[in-house]
């Protein structure tokens, strides 16, 4: 079988090591002789697991003291509605946003829906929408000194951009609540300036199905009474940070493995690293060729998700073409954001990506740069 180039946004490319220890626990887990599904949530081997993977989470993120790491289900998308509701057991809280983008705004879209029903009271703080999300609007300090929160998401998956921690220092007004999904564990970050962060793990952090939370402790209430159980930060607390309920067992393996990995790595400086290094020969083999170009304002390019297109957009399909042939996989576009940018390509540069496939995609835009 030819071997594939995975440029695919997520669920992405998994370090190899994590695949085979993956692997290994379909027939035995640990050492017990079962797979990893047939073991109880409640056996001393997924507590153990799950206590050691919270424990590198703080150690890797050096989480400070007053905050807890939970794991939850049902993706990103579920706690575009559920932190809300955890944290509006009682007065209506103001909620602004930084509509950054497709993630963004999915977030804001699901704010409104609770809205109606008086959770929360939704204000959008600063936009790049006119811009075609380019880039990560920029906030100025006293518009969010009139909200309980301020919801940014780190990394806009699907338009390529990046906020960079460096130019917030304005984490000032309400308390920061952050969608990292697509960039947690590929860069440090501060933890303490955030009262809540919360990502899935199908990118930076293993297999779809887990869903990571950090929470500072203060901000844990009994949640609204609606809220069932097993998404309930108060719940999962008591229960162990993640066995409130039957939780996706593979799903925090894959967690429990990309952790260990990390660590083994050299942690999240060196995650950085190799993230800058893949990113910077990518964004130098596009800038330096004549047919192909960024799409997003250079100071707000991701070095997660690389978004470039062709300046004849007619050349388009025969890239792809070229790109199939050479088995590379999985660099097509978001299908919301050909709107914005026309038929584009993305190549996504989470953890578990290889210089060696960015290599390759390097050669190819430099043969098509040759032929065309
Ligand atoms: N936020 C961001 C930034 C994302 O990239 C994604 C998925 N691509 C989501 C939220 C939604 O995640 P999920 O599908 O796990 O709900």
């Amino acid at each position: 079988m030819m071997h594939k180039a995975n440029f695919n946004a997520g669920p992405a490319l998994l370090p190899q090591e994590v695949e085979e220890k993956l692997r290994r626990a379909t027939f035995d887990f640990g050492g017990t002789g079962l797979p990893i599904w047939s073991i109880s949530h409640r056996s001393s081997a997924i507590e153990q697991m799950c206590g050691e993977s919270i424990e590198l989470v703080k150690e890797l993120l050096n989480v400070p003291k007053g905050y807890s790491v939970l794991f939850v289900s049902g993706g990103a998308t579920t706690q575009f509605k559920s932190w809300i509701m955890n944290i509006s057991g009682g007065r209506v809280k103001t909620i602004g946003y930084i509509d950054s983008g497709h993630w963004g705004n999915e977030a804001i879209k699901a704010a409104r829906e609770l809205e109606v029903h008086s959770f929360c009271s939704v204000r959008i703080l600063a936009s790049s929408a006119k811009d075609k999300y380019r880039f990560i609007p920029y906030l100025a300090n006293d518009e969010c000194h009139e909200c309980d929160f301020v919801h940014c998401t780190t990394n806009e998956t699907a338009n390529g951009t990046q906020l960079a921690f460096e130019l917030s220092p304005q984490y000032g007004g309400g308390t920061w609540v952050a969608d990292m999904t697509s960039d947690i564990f590929s860069r440090p970050f501060p933890v303490s300036c955030f009262g809540l962060v919360y990502a899935g793990a199908q990118k930076n952090l293993g297999i779809a199905g887990a869903t990571i939370v950090i929470v500072r402790d203060s901000l844990i209430e009994d949640g609204h009474k609606a809220l069932p159980a097993p998404l309930s930060y108060a719940e999962q607390k008591k229960w162990k940070g993640a066995l409130r309920n039957t939780p996706d067992t593979l799903a925090l393996c894959g967690v429990y493995y990309t952790l260990q990995w990390i660590q083994k790595r050299g942690g999240i400086a060196e995650m950085q690293k190799r993230s800058r290094e893949r990113a910077s020969a990518l964004y130098s083999a596009i800038d330096g060729s004549s047919v192909f170009e960024g799409v997003c304002a250079d100071y707000a390019r991701s070095t997660m998700n690389v978004l470039f297109r062709l300046r004849d957009q007619g050349r388009h399909d025969a890239f792809l073409r070229l790109c199939e042939r050479h088995g590379i996989v999985g660099i097509k576009g978001h299908s919301g954001s050909d709107k914005h940018y026309g038929p584009h390509l993305r190549a996504s540069l989470y953890n578990g990506q290889t210089m060696e496939n960015v290599n390759l995609l390097v050669d190819l835009i430099k043969v098509f740069d040759r032929r065309n």
